[in-house]
């Protein structure tokens, strides 16, 4: 295979074969192909596509570029989610040990945050002592004697995908269905669980900005999985606004807590409930969706999902008192109030302005290497379709040295309002299974 013919087809809008595919990412992993070459590639495919079986052979391939986990040894069903990337999006924190105090296991290696997302990690990692360095001899014991554990990665699965992004991100090729999918899915097929429900966000802090192509890659995603062998469905959500009220690390964490305990954010639980339901109905848990929503509300109002975030905490060596005790938590020196100028209804909260002056101010990475400050972050205090008067503090900026004139005007610009009545984008956007 000559990597240039390989550009040359994709450029002309033909489809590549399986293997062409293999060698292109066996050669890739192996550095006999340059990264100018692939950049070229990869944008040949921005503009002609991946079809679904492109998209399902370049997972395989991503998916045998490395190792792949072994969940066998768990005994009871396995479970995963994962979320395409939002501002303030704590849901692992919250639907991990609702379904496992349903009964599930949740064996979940998750990530770290760049740029305006911010990872499940990092956010554990603000509860002072928690260890996400497990071997994998204790994380499958742990899954085993409680029936969760969160984790990084112990293995070197997908470093096809690895490397592949890293290039995306600075090749501006990373909105691309074919690409997204098969990233998504390769690491997903190699974390080993047999059920999964995906996140697929859906508005300007996402990936996908409209509803039509976000099912598009919510169908490219379920058939992928289908196609491997596994229960995968996805929901469609709205990233139209950020996630809750909370954008940070340990005020995520807090936030979380806080609708493990009944107390959360509406938008917020109601999409929690919405993942933890779809995985008891794809695991058979339950028959229908009322069922679903009933056990996991039992789940939070009667404090057994508590208790499994408690056990997890205690487990991976961090503190438990963090539960009642939020002073516990890595704290700001200052609490600063961001005031509206204007007065009327909220039409717009941009989620992505919000996550890069949670970023600005500390809480997430520009580059991989950056070190992340987990006391500081952003409290939003206002939805979408609310009014807000002149003078009201519309945020509440929990800073420490840096950032915080420039974070203040960016939390402003994320703002908009209008003076007619704004009726919110619902929170669940639809179901693919
Ligand atoms: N998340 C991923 O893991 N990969 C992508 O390409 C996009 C989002």
């Amino acid at each position: 295979m000559r990597m240039v013919d390989l550009i040359e087809k994709k450029k002309s809008g033909q489809k590549l074969s399986k293997e062409e595919i293999d060698d292109l990412i066996e050669n890739y992993v192996k550095k006999e192909i340059p990264d100018y070459q692939m950049s070229a590639l990869l944008m040949a495919i921005c503009f002609k596509n991946l079809d679904e079986e492109e998209t399902y052979n370049l997972t395989n391939a991503m998916l045998h570029s490395g190792e792949q986990i072994d969940l066998s040894t768990i005994n009871g069903i396995c479970i995963d989610k994962h979320s395409t990337g939002g501002v303030g999006d704590k849901t692992t924190l919250v639907v991990a040990p609702i379904v496992s105090a349903c009964g599930l296991k949740v064996a979940k290696m998750s990530g770290r945050g760049l740029g305006h997302t911010g990872g499940t990690l990092d956010k554990l990692e603000s509860i002072p002592g928690f260890n996400i360095n497990l071997t994998s001899e204790d994380f499958l014991k742990q899954v085993n004697e409680i029936g969760i554990s969160v984790i990084g990665q112990t293995a070197n699965i997908t470093p096809a995908d690895k490397m592949l992004y890293a290039l995306r991100d600075v090749t501006a090729t990373v909105d691309n269905v074919g690409l997204i999918a098969s990233s998504i899915m390769s690491k997903k097929l190699a974390s080993g669980a047999h059920t999964i429900t995906l996140d697929v966000k859906v508005g300007e802090g996402a990936f996908m900005k409209d509803l039509p192509s976000a099912k598009i890659l919510a169908n490219r995603l379920v058939s992928i999985g289908k196609r491997s062998g596994k229960q995968v469905s996805a929901v469609l959500t709205d990233m139209s606004q950020p996630l809750g009220e909370m954008v940070g690390n340990s005020v995520e964490v807090i936030e979380a807590i806080e609708t493990l305990k009944g107390r959360g954010p509406k938008r917020f639980v109601e999409l929690c409930v919405e993942l933890s339901s779809e995985l008891l109905i794809m695991t058979g848990l339950a028959k229908t969706e009322d069922e679903a929503r009933k056990t996991v509300n039992e789940k939070i109002n009667n404090g057994e999902a508590l208790d499994k975030l408690r056990q997890m905490i205690i487990y991976q060596g961090g503190d438990p008192k963090v539960i009642e005790d939020y002073t516990i938590f890595p704290t700001s020196v200052l609490s600063v109030p961001v005031i509206s100028k204007w007065e009327g209804y909220i039409e717009e909260i941009n989620a992505l302005k919000i996550g890069e002056a949670a970023m600005v101010v500390g809480a997430g990475r520009e580059s991989k290497d950056d070190k992340i400050d987990p006391s500081v972050g952003i409290k939003v205090m206002k939805s979408v379709g609310d009014y807000v008067k002149r003078d009201e503090p519309i945020a509440v900026m929990y800073v420490n040295s840096k950032g915080r004139a420039e974070a203040q005007d960016m939390i402003m610009s994320a703002f908009t309002v209008v003076s007619h009545k704004v009726v919110p984008t619902k929170m669940i956007l639809g179901v693919v299974r």
